[in-house]
């Protein structure tokens, strides 16, 4: 067996696969694992390449049955989980994993909204569980049907409802302010790189449920974390990793796939190959000789148009931990807790969420971008020196093809300078060192297209109603080419369920 890419979910599939006795090579272009979901040494500290809030991949079985904790991963829980204010607002609030905690806290901050929070959690957190249980299958109607009878239906009328509307629609149903309405949509929309105004984005709104029904956890020693102790698993189990090996094609004959090519030319031969990478990559660029059937899927994927990268990333070290002065009144406060460790989801208004997403289609980016910034060091002080803190500041709707060119530092720079009016006077001076991720630097650097960290566009409805079925089976027209990664379902995030999804087909297709 084969699995390309040492991403997150490359080394789930191959860890199972593995651990099931087959013999499994994974081939990496990169010199080390975890692509994404990487950590990396920077300016003396760890810095992770995503913003690193796992709010997903314990919610799968994978920790368990993979024994990760045995290979060394510890989670830490990061409650509060989400510090939610706009630009405008000055009234930031905490969201708890605890429904009551967030409640309190709201009655501080906006007690007009308590009552939509209420009504929106009646709603959104039945939905929530059908998905985090629904993705952890490989999709079907008869495994959707079952899990909605074993959740009483409970979820289903609010998943059929909210994936018909916008995420905005669905927001402006519950909520009367921006200061509720817009975080939420930060993390949803915004970060899938499109606007919450999209007539299908509902789904998109169930951001703050997530986050009482699964815990926000960081790994300790950074994001990286989860790579290394899947990686372990996999060399546990005899599996052989291959670093800067690149694939260059996917081998066919008339019958199914045969190995793959890198390249250097090496042919490596195989009967199973599991694509964890991009499927415009893997489907147009990489097959080879395919047989006929796969004629439809080849087509179909040169006519997909490939998504540009949205997303950029600054990661500095700073002598000082950066606070919010918004979180320095009275009813704040009051609140009693250090939000300083938690993601701080600074969102644009709508209307200005909406404009971002124009503007980047233009190559522009808004003046007050969306931000997600966090501090993981005050959690994890293992991740910098003594005296040191690492930043990770997100920055959203940042186009791959900007039209100032992404080789000045001139734009992240502005990012900022943004930033730095919303915390205490000094933090320039504390900044010691920083760089930018952008979607160039993850083109060149991560191996994503264009800069575009696929998602999977669509909830679990997606598996009846899906026109790309590889996307939501992993099998694929190629006898024995399968595909997994972020672009299947259930999407992106270091997640897990689609790499364990595919693994279990594979071995379902086993003799
Ligand atoms: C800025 C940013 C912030 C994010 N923040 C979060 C967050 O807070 N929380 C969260 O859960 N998720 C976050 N994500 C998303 C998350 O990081 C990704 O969805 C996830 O890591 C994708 O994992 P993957 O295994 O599917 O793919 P990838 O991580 O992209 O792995 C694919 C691997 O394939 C390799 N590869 C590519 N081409 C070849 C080739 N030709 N030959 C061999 N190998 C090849 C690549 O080098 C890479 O190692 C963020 C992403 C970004 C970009």
């Amino acid at each position: 067996m084969i699995v390309i890419g040492a991403g997150h979910n490359g080394l789930v599939t191959a860890a199972y696969l593995a651990k099931a006795g087959l013999r499994t090579i994974i081939l990496e272009a990169r010199e080390s694992v975890g692509g994404t979901a990487a950590s990396e040494p920077f300016g003396g500290a760890t810095v992770n390449i995503c913003n690193c809030d796992h709010l997903t991949f314990r919610t799968t079985p994978v920790m368990t049955e993979l024994d990760l904790a045995a290979h060394g991963l510890t989670y830490l829980d990061a409650d509060p989980s989400q510090l939610n204010m706009t630009w405008d607002d000055h009234r930031p609030w905490l969201s708890f994993h605890d429904v009551d905690r967030t409640i309190d806290g709201l009655m501080l901050m906006h007690p007009r909204e308590v009552e939509g929070y209420r009504r929106y959690l009646k709603a959104a957190i039945p939905a929530v569980k059908m998905v985090l249980d629904a993705a952890s299958e490989p999709p079907s109607l008869g495994g959707l049907t079952r899990t909605a009878l074993e959740h009483r239906m409970r979820g289903v009328s609010t998943l059929l409802r909210w994936s018909r509307l916008s995420a905005a629609d669905v927001m402006r149903s519950f909520f009367d302010t921006e200061a509720l309405r817009a975080p939420a949509l930060a993390v949803g929309p915004m970060v899938w790189g499109i606007s919450p105004e999209f007539a299908g984005s509902g789904l998109g709104a169930l951001t703050y449920a997530m986050r009482h029904v699964a815990k926000v956890g960081r790994p300790v020693g950074g994001s990286g974390a989860v790579p290394e102790a899947l990686l372990a698993a996999f060399t546990a189990a005899q599996g052989e990793l291959r670093t800067s090996s690149r694939v260059s094609s996917i081998v066919c004959d008339s019958t199914g796939v045969r190995g793959v090519t890198l390249a250097d030319g090496t042919e490596i031969r195989a009967d199973i190959v599991v694509s964890a990478c991009d499927p415009h990559r893997t489907f147009v660029e990489w097959l080879t000789g395919a047989p006929s059937q796969a004629d439809d899927l080849i087509e179909r994927w040169r006519t997909i148009p490939h998504s540009q990268g949205y997303e950029s990333k600054i990661d500095a070290i700073l002598t000082e931990v950066p606070r919010l002065v918004d979180t320095d009144t009275a009813d704040f406060r009051r609140l009693g807790v250090d939000s300083s460790a938690c993601t701080a989801a600074i969102a644009p208004s709508i209307a200005e969420m909406d404009r971002g997403y124009e503007l980047m289609g233009r190559g522009q980016i808004l003046d007050r971008p969306g931000l997600l910034v966090n501090v993981p060091t005050v959690m994890d002080p293992s991740m910098a020196p003594y005296g040191r803190h690492v930043l990770s500041l997100e920055a959203i709707y940042t186009p791959y093809n900007f039209v100032g060119g992404w080789d000045s530092a001139a734009e992240p720079q502005r990012w900022l300078d943004r930033f730095a009016t919303l915390v205490q006077p000094g933090f320039a001076e504390s900044v010691v060192e920083w760089r930018a991720m952008t979607p160039a630097s993850y083109e060149s650097e991560f191996n994503l297209p264009q800069g575009h960290a696929t998602s999977f566009a669509g909830g679990p409805l997606a598996s009846v109603r899906n026109k790309n079925p590889e996307l939501t089976r992993y099998e694929t027209a190629v006898r024995g080419l399968y595909i997994t990664g972020a672009a299947t379902f259930p999407g992106a995030g270091v997640w897990g369920a689609s790499g364990r999804n595919a693994a279990t087909v594979v071995l379902r297709s086993l003799p």
